[in-house]
C-alpha cells in the first residue's frame, strides 16, 4: 500500500511545500531546484548526484523539510 505517495494533479506548480516526485526515480523529493525553463525535484539520492551539476547550471536549490 503506498498511501503515504501524493498524487495531485500538477504537483509543482508554484507550491514548494507540496510533496512531490523526483524527476529521476519517483521517490519522495526533498530537493527543489528551479531553472529558468523550469522546475526539477529530486529525492535525496538524485539530488546528491546532480547537485554540483545543478548549481553549475545556475538553478535555485531549495530543500524541503524533512518530516
Ligand atoms: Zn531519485
Amino acid at each position: 500500500m503506498a498511501s503515504l505517495i501524493f498524487q495531485g494533479p500538477d504537483a509543482h506548480s508554484g507550491q514548494i511545500m507540496t510533496p512531490a516526485r523526483c524527476d529521476r526515480c519517483g521517490a519522495r523529493a526533498n530537493l527543489e531546484a528551479e531553472l529558468d525553463n523550469g522546475v526539477l525535484t529530486f529525492c535525496r539520492h538524485h539530488g546528491r548526484q546532480y547537485f554540483q551539476a545543478l548549481l553549475t547550471a545556475g538553478a535555485r536549490l531549495f530543500e524541503y523539510p524533512v518530516s
